[in-house]
């Protein structure tokens, strides 16, 4: 079985919905290294300021992020305190990419990804695992779809948790951050050369979910 498995890909590809059933059937650890950029984001919010570079960096400074992964979930701790519904909405969404382009953040994120990769064997969604963070991992996987199925899979998401969003502005805001995330200077979103490449776009998650599989047991 590969031991340690990266996978990347824009925003709604399905990339934490596949890894964490991956993670279930192979016993792989899941680490959502999405959802530490969305702490950041929370924090940065919580400071009740404008939005800038400087306030996030502060955020960022002193943030002290647990990820617990239990019974098929993963649930996200600041300074103790549980965020983990707090991090997926869309206030989060049209600021997190602005706090991901930040060097300083990223190489405190990067820092703690790699510690938790270290011990079990371990399954890491994002954008630059199979990049940047693990580029050693055993199994890299880039999840791609179309943008209208992506908008639709979080439209479903954001709506079914009581969010009032259009799908119009889910999907300009996948674009914006699918835009700032390929194009920023650190660590852009882009499948590595050795990443096998899965468009999910029409495909079951059980259909991708197998194939993943299969990848990690070859
Ligand atoms: O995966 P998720 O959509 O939760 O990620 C939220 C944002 O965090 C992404 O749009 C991206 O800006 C940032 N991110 C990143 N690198 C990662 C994971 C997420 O830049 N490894």
């Amino acid at each position: 079985m590969k031991k340690v498995v990266a996978v990347d890909g824009p925003a709604g590809a399905g990339k934490s919905t596949v890894a964490k059933i991956v993670a279930d059937k192979m016993g792989y650890t899941y680490i959502d290294t999405g959802a530490m950029y969305r702490a950041v984001a929370y924090k940065t919010l919580q400071m009740k300021k404008n939005v800038t570079d400087e306030l996030i960096l502060k955020a960022a400074a002193d943030i002290d992020i647990t990820l617990r992964y239990e019974n098929g979930a993963t649930r996200v701790f600041e300074g103790g305190a549980e965020i983990t519904d707090k991090i997926r909405t869309p206030e989060i969404n049209a600021i997190v990419s602005q706090v991901a382009k930040l060097g300083a953040v990223r190489d405190k994120m990067t820092g703690l990804q790699r510690k938790m990769a270290q011990s079990d064997a371990v399954i890491m969604d994002g954008r630059d695992i199979g990049t940047v963070v693990l580029p050693r991992a055993d199994l890299k996987i880039f999840l791609v779809a179309s943008v209208e199925e992506r908008a639709k899979r979080r439209h479903k998401e954001l709506t079914e948790k009581g969010h009032d969003v259009s799908f119009e502005e889910i999907k300009k805001s996948i674009e914006n951050r699918d835009k700032t995330d390929s194009e920023r200077e650190i660590a852009p979103l882009k499948q590595a050369d050795d990443a096998i490449l899965l468009d999910t776009t029409g495909l079951t998650i059980e259909e991708v979910t197998a194939k993943i599989i299969e990848l990690c047991q070859g």
